[in-house]
Order: structure tokens, then sequence, then C-alpha cells
């Protein structure tokens, strides 16, 4: 047996109990990890109210890190002891996780385990955005919104080390420390953005505009482009967008849209690699620098989301199912 976090009924925060559940048996080709620290991300907190469909009741998260237990038959690379990390585990929200050997990230040698679980999910997400999504080239300009949070923190940094100029928007005071210590070259408030980002660029708006915050900022978002620019709007946090007139694109001056997700970015062992290796490695070597806002016991899930949803977390959010 082993303790997990079960989220019993669609609702609020409140739903994420702690329960005893049977631990998973790997199956071929997959690895049995016990879980050292688990990542916490926006989608766990839509798919606990029942905005996606997921059937109830269930074992949220799809990220976190580890040391390999048990090894499935037909695995070939990993050993017993092994330290892994992923972003696609199952039911991570736990003292252990099944991960499919092809889906484990190997957690290289001077990276701590914490910090391997808080880089999976919003590491890549941020490599693809900029890589992948729009190519970022050196002297463009970028807009990211909630520029301190998981995502933000990362995004900034890794637009700056490509030569991009960056504005971003945060809530606080102590956000806009954190995302100008990131590197942001202007930190705004999330009141008229849109014109102040058309007074920061002379008029010309921005290249792309990396959206996750949604429902609020869309329209300031479309208003922020230069002609042919590129919103890309791939999250939520403050409520889905109402659907969209495309001729709102064309009205905004040609511009283009999309939503992008991560799983679509992780096609092949090759793009995991990719993307894994560079931001592993430039946590490393020290040009990336992670930051873990808060880490909560296991059993307070609930809490974790009741601070990511209240706006009150900065950088990573883990669960530590030891403490
Ligand atoms: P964050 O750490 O960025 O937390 C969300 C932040 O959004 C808050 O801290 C807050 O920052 C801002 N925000 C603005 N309005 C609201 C609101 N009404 N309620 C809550 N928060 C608000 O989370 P993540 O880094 O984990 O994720 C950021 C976004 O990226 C999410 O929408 C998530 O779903 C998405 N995402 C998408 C992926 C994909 O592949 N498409 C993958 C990973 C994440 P502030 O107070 O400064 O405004």
């Amino acid at each position: 047996m082993m303790k997990a976090i079960v989220a019993t009924e669609p609702g609020g925060p409140e739903v994420l109990v702690l329960d005893e559940v049977e631990r998973p048996q790997p199956g071929p080709g997959q690895l049995l990890v016990k879980i050292a620290a688990t990542g916490i991300n926006f989608i766990e907190t839509y798919q606990r109210q029942g905005i996606y469909n997921v059937p109830f009741p269930f074992t949220p998260g799809d990220e976190a890190s580890g040391t390999i237990e048990e090894v499935g038959e037909g695995v070939e690379g990993y050993g017993v002891g092994d330290r892994v990390a992923t972003a696609e585990g199952r039911r991570t929200y736990a003292e252990y996780m099944l991960v499919d050997a092809d889906k484990a990230l190997p957690v290289p040698d001077g990276l701590d385990l914490e910090t391997a679980a808080a880089l999976p999910l919003q590491g890549m997400t941020a490599h693809y955005l900029i890589n992948s999504t729009f190519r970022v080239e050196p002297g463009q300009t970028a807009l990211v919104h909630a520029g301190a949070g998981g995502v933000g923190l990362l995004l900034i940094q890794l637009l700056k080390a490509k030569g991009a100029r960056v504005l971003t928007t945060v809530s606080t005071d102590e956000k806009a420390q954190l995302a100008s210590g990131a590197g942001a070259d202007h930190v705004l408030n999330y009141s008229q953005f849109s014109e102040h980002v058309q007074e920061l660029t002379g008029g010309a708006g921005v290249d792309v505009v990396y959206d996750g915050v949604g429902r609020d900022t869309f329209d300031g978002s479309l208003a922020s482009l230069r002609p042919r620019g590129y919103l890309v709007l791939f999250g939520a946090a403050s409520g889905p967008v109402p659907p969209v007139d495309p001729q709102r694109l064309n009205v905004g001056g040609s511009l283009f849209l999309t939503r992008p997700t991560l799983k679509h970015h992780l096609l092949n062992p090759q793009e995991r690699l990719w993307r894994s290796s560079e931001v592993f490695g430039a946590a490393v070597d020290g040009s990336l620098s992670v930051r873990i806002g808060a880490t909560f016991p296991l059993s307070e899930a609930a809490d974790a989301h009741r601070a990511l949803e209240g706006r009150a977390t900065t950088g990573k959010v883990l669960l530590i199912p030891s403490s």
C-alpha cells in the first residue's frame, strides 16, 4: 500500500484527500519510482474542478522525480537506484509512480531531485514555446504574462538567453522584483498593459505574446502585437477565453493565434531528449535559475492548490511525500 492524494469528486481544493491506495506494479516497459518530489501544475486545478474530461475519483499529477525501485519486463538502460524525472508520469500525487521507460528523463549528476521535479513540465513548455511554437530570434521583443510564475520565470530567462527583449506582467511588487531578477527588461502591471506595451515599443507592438493567463489578458494581448505578430495562448489561469471571431485577427493586423500544448511537442524520444537535455543542462551549468517558491507535504495538496489558484505562489510549487 502507499499514501496518495485522491480527488473524490469535482470541486474546490477540499476534494483532494489523503488516502491509502494499492502500490502500483510496473508492467512491461515501465518503471516503478519512489517519488522524492512531485511538481504541481495549473492543469491539475482544472482537472480537479471537472473542467477536463477526467473520471472521478482519481489521483492527479504527471510530474515528479525520484529513484527507481523496480524495473518492468523488457526495460533497457535503467536499473534499480537510478534517478529519473518525468513530465508524463501517472498519478504522481503519491509516494510511488509508474512511468513508461521511454518517458523517463535521466537526472544528470549535479541536479538535485527537487530541482529535477520542478523542471520537466514547465521547463520543456518554456522550451517548446520559444523554439517550436514561435522561434524567437535575437533582437525580437516578447511579452510574457505572469512573469513570476513557474513557466514565466523560466520563459524570461530562456528568452533573454536568445537575445530577445522581454516585457512582462505581474500582479505584485514582490513578483515584479522576481521578474526583474530573472532578466525582464520591463515589468508591467496588468492594468492597461497593452497601452504601456505600445509606448515601450514606440507604437510598433511586440513580435510575440506568451499568454498563460487567458480570459483576463486575451484582448490586451491581441492589442499588444505588431502586424503579423503571434499570440501564443498556452493557458487559462484566469479562466477560458470565450469563442473568438477570426475577423479580429485580420483587423488586428493579419495576426496569428495558436493554442499549443506540451504533449504535441514531445512526440518522440528525440524531441523529449532535445528539450529535457537543454533545460536540465542549463540548470546544471547555472545559466538557468530554478525557483522553488513553495513546498508542501503530500498531505497538504489542497493547500498547494489554494495557493496556486489564489496567485500566492511564485516559481515552482512542489509536494514532498516523505515530509
Ligand atoms: P503560474 O505559476 O504561472 O501561476 C499562475 C499565475 O497566473 C499566477 O501566479 C498569477 O500571476 C497569474 N494569474 C493571472 N490571473 C490569475 C487568476 N485570475 N487566477 C490565478 N492566477 C492568475 O502557473 P504555471 O507556471 O504552472 O502555469 C502558467 C500557465 O501555463 C497556466 O495557465 C497553465 O495552465 C499553463 N501551462 C500550459 C502548458 C501547455 O503546454 N499549454 C504547460 C504548462 C503550463 P500574477 O499574480 O503575477 O498575475
